[in-house]
């Protein structure tokens, strides 16, 4: 059974790898950025706060972050294995986790900060995505350094962690990844 969480900064192609993997591997794909632009426009207070958030950057909190995952996870597709892009991205996710199943792989994808924003503000002008502007993709950079690489630090100490170079073609990534999980 695989559970597998992928991370890397913003444009290394977490999201993109995720799907060829997810149709590899026969498991569903989950985002969390995804699963929380949903949450944001389903209507109601909530939603606008979650919108509002998004649109500046930041992380959206714990609680909800871990509420709408779980929910996700309760779905009964995910009951076999699922590969999970986003979460957790500091150390408190991490830590709310810590009663859940386990990841069995971290997948961490690694690109230069001046690739991560050149993808990105291309991704803005062809995905018209809110916060892809360059105050938030720089927003979103520093929170990944500051708080998801310390936190990668824990699955690295457990023996999980497959490191894999982001700054090829999707295809050369993509394989890479594929070697790591010969059925
Ligand atoms: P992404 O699509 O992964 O770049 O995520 C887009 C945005 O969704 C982030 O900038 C955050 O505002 C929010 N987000 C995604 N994953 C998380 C998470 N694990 N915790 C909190 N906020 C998140």
């Amino acid at each position: 059974m695989h559970r597998i969480f992928i991370l890397g900064p913003q444009g290394c192609g977490k999201g993109t790898q995720a799907t060829i993997l997810s149709e590899y591997l026969g498991i569903p794909h989950l985002s969390m950025g995804h699963l929380l632009r949903e949450e944001a426009s389903a209507g109601g207070e909530l939603s606008e706060k979650i919108q509002s958030i998004l649109n500046s950057g930041s992380l959206v909190p714990d609680v909800v972050v871990k509420e709408v995952l779980l929910k996700r996870l309760g779905l009964p597709d995910a009951k076999d294995g699922y590969i999970l892009d986003g979460f957790p991205r500091n150390i408190e996710q991490f830590l709310a986790f810590e009663d859940c199943d386990q990841p069995t792989a971290v997948i961490v994808i690694t690109i230069p900060r001046a690739v991560s924003i050149e993808r990105l503000s291309k991704r803005a002008e062809l995905e018209n995505r809110t916060d892809d502007t360059p105050d938030v993709i720089a927003r979103r950079l520093d929170i990944y350094e500051a708080d998801t690489l310390p936190m990668i630090e824990e699955y690295r100490k457990r023996g999980i962690v497959r490191d894999v170079d982001g700054t090829g073609t999707i295809e050369a990534v993509a394989s890479e990844i594929k070697r790591s999980f010969v059925l």
